[in-house]
């Protein structure tokens, strides 16, 4: 096995996710948005104490279960004591949130009910500049945005969490805390007892800013003017929404968009997301994804799907069903893989692009998580078209050829298009796995009391 000796090998290979632990952990790095990739990364390699708890080196999935979770039994979706659909009784916020609004019903429960001093979470700056500060107040939960989809650098919620005193609960992507987990069991393991509870994100991915300069391109905002940005809200699915400084909205449908499928593709991922194996967030105590199930098509307004990992992510959200401000129903494990796919959480292309990289030689972390051994891993040849076709696209986006990657997606590229549709209907409207007695749908009755 190769020494990571410093992070010169994350740089080389662009796999940086921005969440600032080696800026932690070494005071000579320093995190800046690379202007070529347009992704954070370290400006220098830093020391072997960067490299050390920086997760695209590697992360000790089963060591940081054990430290977070002891004594809990570990299957393929990580420690898990149950997992439910939920929804938030308030039509306002569930409607403004990205999916059930089951997130800032959690946050509003426990700052209310004493059981933190404050919560560490994402929050706008300016323009397309998002980072974590603390809310301290039920009422002030409602601010926070919904879903951020581009790269960020996530190193403020590390240092609030280091220099405030108190007890917190803390909202962040999976990856973010593989970072913050390695950071503090290693170099600051104090810092453990402020965690009351981490509210994880399920993350399918995150963009690179090229993504939002592609967007700018095809909707016809200039993006060095873009004074706020947001992903979600007003739906299951939502839609993408920018404003910029002289107040003119510029909006595209998640779904349908054609622009949008081209600028926010998987090649516009920032590399690690690519060999990422922890989409349902393994070391958060309480999981919140979107309920993509057949069963929730009826939805207007989304549905959290929620996974505990501890008891007291049970303990809270029973409380919300207790006091009201939630519908919530408990299902099986299966639903977090239905509502998914094997490809994301059982790390299907994953684990296999990750060795494919290793073959060639290129820098890859060491990721083997809990799901390894479970789905069936990928052909070579198909994370082997892929990588050509990434490469190729990342050439492209570095030239702002984002006009060409547009015509380019309504040619050679159409029929994996029109094919990802027509998937979506089989699966949530055709329903084709449960007539073919694959899976059993859960009862519409259960959903009583949901909108
Ligand atoms: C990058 C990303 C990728 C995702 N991918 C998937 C996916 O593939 N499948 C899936 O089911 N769900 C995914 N989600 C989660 C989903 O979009 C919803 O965030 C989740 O269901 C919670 O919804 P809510 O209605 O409860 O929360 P909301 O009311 O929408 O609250 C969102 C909360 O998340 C925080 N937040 C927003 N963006 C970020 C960020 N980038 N980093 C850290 N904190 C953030 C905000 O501060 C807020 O507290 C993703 C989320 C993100 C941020
Ligand atoms: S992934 Fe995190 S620890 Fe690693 S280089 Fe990037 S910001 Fe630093
Ligand atoms: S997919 Fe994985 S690497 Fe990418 S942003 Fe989400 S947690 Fe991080």
């Amino acid at each position: 096995m190769n020494v990571t000796t410093d992070l010169s090998g994350v740089i080389a290979s662009g796999m940086c996710i921005g969440c600032g632990a080696c800026e932690m952990a070494d005071s000579s790095v320093r995190v800046s948005l690379n202007p070529k990739k347009l992704i954070f990364e370290p400006e220098t390699p830093g020391s072997q104490a960067a490299a050390d708890v920086c997760p695209a080196v590697a992360v000790d999935y089963e060591g940081l279960q054990k430290y977070l979770f002891p004594d809990s039994a570990i299957g393929a979706y990580g420690v898990v004591r149950s997992v439910h659909l939920s929804q938030s009784t308030n039509s306002a916020r569930n409607i403004a949130a990205s999916s059930g609004g089951l997130i800032k019903e959690v946050l509003r429960n426990v700052l209310s009910s004493g059981d933190i001093d404050g919560v560490i979470a994402l929050d706008h700056v300016a323009g397309i500049d998002f980072a974590a500060r603390l809310v301290t107040t039920p009422e002030d939960v409602d601010t926070l945005p919904g879903s951020i989809y581009h790269n960020l650098k996530q190193t403020p919620a590390l240092q609030i969490l280091r220099n405030t005193p108190g007890r917190f609960a803390l909202v962040a992507i999976p990856c973010q805390l593989e970072g913050m987990y390695s950071w503090i069991r290693t170099q600051a393991p104090e810092l453990r007892d402020k965690i009351v509870l981490t509210v994880g994100l399920l993350c399918g991915w995150q963009y690179s800013h090229h993504s939002i300069n592609a967007m700018g391109e095809y909707l016809g905002y200039d993006p060095a003017t873009i004074s706020d940005i947001s992903y979600r809200g007003g739906g299951p699915v939502g839609k993408l929404t920018v404003t910029t400084t002289d107040g003119e909205v510029y909006t595209a449908s998640r779904r349908v968009d054609f622009g949008y499928q081209v600028a926010f593709d998987r090649h516009f991922n920032t590399n690690r997301c690519h060999v990422c194996i922890n989409h349902s967030n393994f070391l958060a105590d309480l999981v919140v994804g979107d309920a993509w199930l057949p069963s929730t098509v009826f939805t207007k307004t989304g549905v959290s799907l929620v996974v505990c990992r501890t008891e007291f992510a049970e303990t809270v959200l029973k409380r919300l069903v207790d006091n009201g401000s939630c519908v919530s129903i408990e299902v099986g494990e299966d639903e977090i893989r239905e509502s998914q796919t094997d490809r994301v959480i059982f790390g299907e292309f994953a684990y296999a692009y990750a060795a494919f990289l290793q073959n060639l030689g290129l820098h890859t972390p060491r990721l083997i998580g809990p799901n390894h051994g479970f789905g069936s891993v990928k052909p070579e040849r198909h994370v082997a078209s892929f990588h050509r076709e990434l490469v190729r696209k990342q050439t492209l986006m570095a030239a702002k050829r984002y006009r060409y990657m547009k015509w380019r997606k309504g040619t050679r590229e159409l029929r994996g298009y029109i094919m990802r549709y027509v998937r979506w209907f089989l699966v949530r409207i055709l329903r084709v796995k449960s007539l073919s007695g694959q899976r059993k749908e859960i009862a519409k009755d259960r959903f009583s009391g949901f909108r």
